[in-house]
């Protein structure tokens, strides 16, 4: 393939938009096309971690016995949507392939490399844009309601983290009160973690990080991408009637990318990991972490806006009707946790989370495609991992070896 000249970003997520900001700097004529304003998917609504520290992959060793209760019991962190069992059994199936010890050891360092220097990638990049503002150097403080809920020696979890860096000290009694002077006596033991990040408003973000990239000169574009066409000379897009052409593509279309894909013989095992938000913009209290409960899988962000509390894992399609009894369940554990803080209005959100089952993404060219590339699947963490795949896909569109080894987030890796 020739240096390309004009690519094609498909999603103006944050992923998306970092691709395109890689690209745009690496001298490329570069659209952005989205059937929304950028930001409005996923990205809309996330808790804003910069998770620097994250290794832990969603299936763990034991994950088989815990599958079964966790599956039929609604009020579970994780469930299924009801009808989508033919779509998420398969799914299923592979992140039990993949929470096996060896595996884990092998998905934590490859989710460490891509993610481990998200703060400081992102303090750039909204400097870069005029929002220094808009990202902060927050520790984690993860809480659980039975002491012996949090081991930092024996708990897998914590030993996956330690051995990758990550700087954590455990708060008990009045230091953990000190620490979180509006968290509820209930919570007996905690651990700070860093160092990591946050962003104090992701929709903010993106808007800024899409306005930089026009002012280095890249397009957007509002419409859907109906399917994808290679060819000799490069790519066709369809866009209903119209026809665009390019040197190359990166899908970045979320959740939304298997449709895309498909046709081109990548069967990505893409699923819908729906999360939801509240968001108090009057809660009367301020945070000094990013709060995670263990126990019921939500954290709680001081943001911009408010107080934000966002969590849960919903197997399912990304634009089935949200379930809001996930979002009260969310309601009644942020009380519980922070019993003081005024929680009655907030506004709800639901966001389809691009998850694949081994918990890391899809960055590479589409197998035997050598002018379309994938930048999707981050899961929980595709804030965190943005920067990062931007500059991993640029280098890629344009041919010179990653910076990074990409075997481990190959986009063929589920073939078979
Ligand atoms: C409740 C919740 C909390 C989260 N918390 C965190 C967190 O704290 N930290 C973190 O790192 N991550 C977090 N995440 C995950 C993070 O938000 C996602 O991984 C990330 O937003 C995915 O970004 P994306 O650009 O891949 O997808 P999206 O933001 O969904 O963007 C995809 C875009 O593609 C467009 N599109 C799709 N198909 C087409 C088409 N055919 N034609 C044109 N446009 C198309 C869509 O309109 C959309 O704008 C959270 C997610 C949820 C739901």
């Amino acid at each position: 393939m020739d240096t390309p000249r004009h690519a094609i970003v498909i999603g103006a997520g944050i992923v998306g938009i970092c691709c395109a900001i890689e690209l745009r700097r690496r001298g490329l004529q570069v659209t952005v096309v989205d059937r929304l304003e950028p930001g409005q998917g996923c990205s809309f609504g996330n808790a804003g971690i910069l998770a620097a520290q994250a290794v832990v992959p969603i299936g763990l060793p034991g994950l088989a016995r815990q599958l079964p209760r966790m599956l039929f019991d609604g009020s579970n962190p994780l469930t299924l949507r009801a009808g989508s069992l033919p779509h998420s059994l398969p799914w299923l199936w592979r992140l039990q392939q993949a929470s096996s010890i060896d595996r884990v050891m092998r998905i934590a360092d490859a989710m460490k490399a891509l993610y481990g220097s998200t703060l400081l990638r992102h303090q750039a990049l909204a400097a870069e844009a005029g929002t220094p503002e808009l990202v902060r150097a927050t520790p984690g403080l993860y809480v659980h309601r039975r002491a012996a809920g949090i081991d930092l020696q024996h708990g897998l979890a914590w030993r996956l983290r330690q051995q990758r860096g990550a700087q954590v000290e455990l708060l008990e009694g009045a230091a953990l009160r000190e620490a979180e002077p509006a968290l509820s006596a209930d919570y007996v033991r905690g651990v700070r973690m860093g160092p990591m990040g946050c962003c104090v408003n992701p929709l903010r973000l993106v808007q800024a990080y899409a306005a930089l990239l026009q002012r280095m000169g890249g397009t957007l574009r509002r419409a859907e991408v109906n399917a994808l066409q290679p060819g000799a000379d490069g790519v066709q897009l369809h866009i209903g009637a119209e026809a665009l052409q390019a040197d190359a593509v990166v899908v970045a279309a979320g959740a939304w990318s298997g449709h895309l894909l498909r046709p081109l013989g990548l069967k990505l095992p893409l699923i819908a990991e729906r999360g939801y938000h509240l968001t108090y913009g009057d809660s009367g209290i301020r945070l000094n972490h990013v709060v995670t409960d263990i126990e019921a899988h939500f954290a709680v962000t001081d943001m911009e806006m408010g107080l934000r509390v966002a969590g849960t894992e919903e197997l399912g399609v990304a634009d089935d009707a949200p379930d809001w009894r996930r979002a009260e369940a969310l309601q009644r554990h942020a009380q519980r946790l922070f019993p003081t803080a005024r929680l009655q209005q907030g506004s709800r959100w639901m966001g389809p989370r691009p998850g694949l089952p081994d918990s890391l993404p899809a960055i590479g060219a589409v197998p035997g495609q050598s002018c379309i590339f994938v930048a999707t699947g981050h899961g929980h963490l595709g804030l965190t991992g943005a920067p990062h795949t931007g500059q991993l896909v640029a280098e890629l569109v344009i041919g010179t070896r990653p910076s990074l080894s990409l075997d481990a987030y190959a986009p063929g890796r589920f073939a078979g």
